[in-house]
């Protein structure tokens, strides 16, 4: 079962919205999930993927946003126990 929340904890509190993008890391041909995101969060997540990037913490690429919706929850491939809470108190 995908999380019914957005991946986003902002001081120290989980962000409450239904998730409305899958977050992932297109590498190539490799497509990395990485979490989960409502409307509000989508440029706040960019912004700290790009700084994880440029520190080498996680795959270097695209960031894509798939909407959830489009997805369905069926669909979605990926392993959920790899979805990382994304925490802005450690941006
Ligand atoms: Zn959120």
């Amino acid at each position: 079962m995908m999380p019914d929340k957005c991946s986003v904890m902002e001081e120290g509190k989980q962000c409450v919205n239904p998730p409305e993008f899958i977050v992932s890391i297109v590498d190539g041909t490799d497509e990395y999930m990485f979490g989960l995101t409502c409307q509000k969060h989508k440029s706040v997540v960019t912004g700290k993927l790009g700084i994880l990037q440029s520190e080498g913490k996680i795959h270097n690429g695209k960031i894509s946003f798939t909407p959830v919706k489009s997805v369905g929850t069926d669909c979605v491939h990926g392993d959920v126990d790899d979805l990382v809470q994304i925490d802005m108190n450690k941006l």
